[in-house]
């Protein structure tokens, strides 16, 4: 399901909207020193703890630009615009890529605020994961689990109109991506290969490709959907887990789920480079509409113990993406988008991780000099 375009965000889109594929282009990180650990100076606002889009600024080497009366920031440096925040929007601007925030930007005292939780769980490590190095993992990926969405008895999304349904493309995007990454090196295994599900119920059915990936010891984890929504929009979704203490998108209030630490949170961080990754990649290849790089407690990822990401890669509710799906063309196109991510996701890593020092050659000595 897909919230609506979050209000006041038209500005904000079509600010965006020059952006071409080369703007989507993999970021990547600049290989700075890792700072000290962060203390956010904390305002307490609506009984929750906020940290001012000006600190926010000056922590990252950002100007703020104003629009719309200061309810619109713009954060940005030499490169361009990085973060766009507006007041009262659940969804900010990243680099391009709209990314959920567990809670609204909120408006107060003159300036913009996000809380705490989003600030040192959501914005900061994507901002800047060299500060979080020590919670990626220590080697490169090399075993991916790839998990075909639905299957047997669950078709998942059909679409009565183009006949169509789910669990046959998601499978089939899986088999076309498990090609391209084993070309690359990647050791790839999937949770179904066929049109099977792993149990009669949707819970178990769901923890055990979580589980398949675990007994694999696989390095990540990606699940592979399509989209349904009410209306007929089109686009791309992906989801991280969400971190403990932070709404899933889908929620409003806080619930006993909320404050829950699963196995999948253990590598947040990483699960937000990979997810960032694969929505960039979704988009750049795919050229669709963003709905947002989202959190979710979903089944499939609560119990993984590698970085996992589920994406959703086109909406079968809409007739039209429906028939665009229905094309090997266009699945070979997701494929090839997932890959490019996962490559992405494995260079960035990479740039991160400190380099070996090579030994110092001592300098040349001359017979004159004592
Ligand atoms: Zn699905």
């Amino acid at each position: 399901m897909a919230r609506p375009i979050a209000r006041g965000l038209l500005a904000a889109a079509l600010f965006l909207a020059h952006s071409t594929a080369a703007d989507l282009a993999p970021v990547r990180l600049p290989p700075t020193r890792p700072a000290a650990p962060v203390l956010w100076p904390v305002t307490r606002l609506a009984n929750t703890d906020y940290v001012n889009a000006s600190d926010l600024a000056e922590r990252f080497g950002l100007r703020i630009e104003r629009a719309r009366s200061g309810s619109l920031l713009r954060l940005t440096d030499a490169s361009g615009v990085r973060l766009v925040l507006e007041d009262h929007n659940r969804d900010c601007y990243l680099d391009g890529l709209r990314v959920f925030l567990g809670l609204p930007v909120l408006g107060a005292k003159g300036t913009l605020w996000v809380s705490k939780i989003d600030v040192i769980k959501l914005l900061a490590p994507l901002f800047r994961p060299i500060d979080h190095l020590q919670f990626f993992p220590a080697n490169a990926p090399q075993t991916i689990v790839l998990d075909a969405g639905h299957g047997g008895s669950d078709p998942g999304k059909e679409n009565k109109t183009v006949g169509v349904n789910e669990k046959t493309f998601t499978l089939d995007v899986v088999l076309r991506l498990k090609k391209l990454l084993e070309a690359q090196g990647w050791r790839v295994l999937l949770t179904r290969a066929d049109d099977t599900r792993l149990a009669s119920d949707q819970i178990t059915d769901l923890q055990r490709r979580a589980g398949f990936a675990n007994q694999n010891h696989a390095d990540l984890f990606l699940s592979v959907h399509f989209n349904s929504a009410p209306s007929a929009i089109t686009g791309i979704e992906t989801y991280t887990m969400a971190p403990q203490f932070m709404l899933s998108t889908a929620d409003d209030k806080r619930d006993e789920m909320t404050d829950k630490a699963f196995p999948g949170n253990k590598l947040d961080y990483a699960n937000l480079l990979l997810g960032a990754q694969l929505h960039r990649a979704l988009l750049a290849g795919l050229k669709t509409p963003d709905r947002g790089f989202k959190r979710g407690r979903l089944h499939v990822l609560r119990f993984i113990e590698c970085p996992g990401a589920l994406v959703e890669c086109a909406y079968l509710s809409s007739d039209a993406e429906a028939r665009r799906v229905a094309t090997p063309e266009f699945r070979e196109q997701i494929a090839r988008a997932l890959a490019d991510g996962l490559k992405n996701y494995s260079a960035v890593l990479e740039t991160l991780r400190p380099k070996p020092v090579s030994p110092v050659t001592p300098a040349p000595t001359s017979s004159h000099t004592k």
